[in-house]
């Protein structure tokens, strides 16, 4: 048994597995001291108790090996990420007919004929194709046990034993594909978590097409991504202009919007609990057909974990009379709709709780004129709450006591990916050495377990579906596991309420 010694197929997860061929016709069975586990480490062991530390431990050195090997990676394929400046024409081949061409391989276990994996080398254009786990190369054959990883040939497959250790977890995280995809009250999220949108950008830009919406406002980062402020479509933004609801969601049809930026009167009593989008659709008066849900997940997420996680710190806040100071790090496409977190004032203005955002944002991403950061002046005079854009990074440029906007009492991240990069050190760092609960959101399951394991046992216990995840199911060309931006919340240092 062993640890991290995959990292390079997988990025940087803590790898379990027997050292030896595995038999794939039977299931795995890993026994240690007599004690029965799988390899999902959360809910795998039989008896939690007998956890060993060693392994928690070995997910938090494995990181920095990993941490390494992306950056790697990063500046190998940096020229990849610039030439995503794509339009319309040059994505129609994305779903080219000619995919599978070399493959004969039918995803069947009893499969034994040996094909080859074809041998041209890799396109130096960025592949939006499935890609077969041990060579890379395009496939559209899921493993047959758990369908979340593609093989291209019986014999890559064979040679992947690998996976067969992960497979009974992976086999899980598919199965819950279902549930994650069910939005009972949205109308359009069963076209919008079908399976085309899975391996392909396509269907979700002719649905943005067919209303409208596309490149617009704040959906114009919804297609190209943000790839370090170097897409096409984030080249284009000035985080810097002020929009109003109604400009930044496009709506042809107004009733879309629902009261959605509107301010509660100022009776108003708090909110009622909020569990589903439906209960938010129902509170602002929003039409089920409304796409509103594709952008609001970033407020409404955070919206989901202050009030699930931070209720010490919002308690203290409004005993100070002071507003929660929250650290957004990590920003991305959030600098193209910070008026959209407008939303999340308004959500807690019943409570007469105020906030002070300050997100937090490498200085290269940000418009030439406002390198140094900006705030965005109060909407109206009386309001505490504010947006801070600050230029910089934790513990590199930054201190984070001091630098932006004083102390956090709560740091968030959405759509982290901390196990990935190395960045997110210092925001481990400053987590585990000041005790801040910081709340984070990973894309899957298998990446939020990985990342939650940075912050030991209680936090990767933490690992929770988030009901205000994006209702779309994003295209993962690597491998078949159920994704959603801001899917899963895992905590730092939650405490609990004395
Ligand atoms: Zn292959
Ligand atoms: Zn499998």
């Amino acid at each position: 048994m062993m640890c991290g010694l995959h990292a390079t197929k997988f990025y940087g997860p803590v790898y379990i597995g027997k050292v030896a061929r595995v038999d794939t016709t039977r299931n795995v069975d890993f026994t240690v001291n007599d004690v029965h586990f799988e390899p999902d480490l959360r809910r795998g062991f039989s008896d939690p108790e007998v956890t060993p530390e060693w392994l928690y431990e070995a997910a938090r050195i494995n990181y920095s090996y990993a941490g390494s090997l992306s950056t790697f990676r990063e500046v190998m394929n940096r020229q990849d990420d610039d030439s995503d400046d794509s339009d319309d024409s040059d994505d129609s081949d994305e779903n080219d007919e000619n995919e599978t061409e070399d493959d004969t391989y039918d995803g069947n276990d009893n499969d034994k004929k040996d094909n080859q994996a074809p041998q041209q080398p890799p396109s130096a254009q960025p592949t939006k194709k499935t890609l077969c786990l041990q060579c890379r190369n395009p496939s559209n054959f899921l493993c047959s046990h758990c369908s979340g990883v593609y093989f291209c040939s019986a014999s890559c497959k064979a040679s992947s034993w690998s996976h067969f250790c992960l497979c009974p977890t992976w086999k899980k995280y598919t199965a819950r594909r279902a549930p994650l995809s069910s939005f009972p009250s949205l109308d359009f999220s069963p076209l919008t978590t079908s399976s085309p949108f899975t391996t392909s950008d396509q269907p979700y830009r002719d649905f943005l097409k067919s209303l409208k919406l596309y490149r617009r406002g704040w959906w114009s980062v919804e297609l190209d991504g943000w790839a370090g402020g170097l897409s096409g479509s984030a080249k284009d933004v000035d985080c810097t202009i002020r929009s109003t609801f109604s400009e930044g969601f496009c709506f042809e049809n107004e009733e879309d919007l629902g009261d959605i930026g509107k301010p509660f009167p100022s009776s108003s009593p708090p909110l009622p609990p909020l569990n589903s989008w439906g209960d938010y659709y129902a509170l602002r008066n929003i039409p089920p057909t409304s796409p509103a849900a594709l952008l609001l997940h970033f407020p409404l997420t955070m919206y989901e974990g202050l009030m699930k996680y931070a209720e010490p710190q919002r308690e203290v806040s409004k005993m100070l009379n002071k507003p929660l100071n929250i650290h957004i790090v990590g920003v991305e496409k959030e600098l193209n709709f910070l008026d959209m977190f407008k939303e999340l004032f308004l959500l807690f203005s019943p409570s007469n709780l105020a906030l002070n955002l300050t997100f937090v944002v490498r200085g290269d991403m940000l418009p030439a004129r406002c390198r140094s950061g900006f705030t965005f002046p109060h909407d109206t005079p009386t309001t505490k709450n504010s947006i801070t854009v600050v230029s910089g990074t934790y513990n590199d440029s930054l201190d984070p006591n001091f630098d932006c906007g004083g102390k956090p009492d709560v740091v968030f991240a959405m759509n982290a990916g901390i196990y990935a990069y190395e960045s997110w050190r210092f925001v481990v760092e400053y987590l585990e050495k000041s005790g801040c609960l910081g709340i984070f959101t990973d894309y899957n399951e298998y990446s939020g377990l990985n990342c939650a394991s940075l912050g030991g046992r209680k936090c990767r216990d933490s690992l929770s579906v988030n009901p205000f995840r994006q209702p779309l199911a994003l295209p993962v060309y690597s491998m078949n596991l159920p994704q959603f931006a801001n899917g899963f919340f895992y905590v730092f240092n939650e405490q609990d309420m004395e």
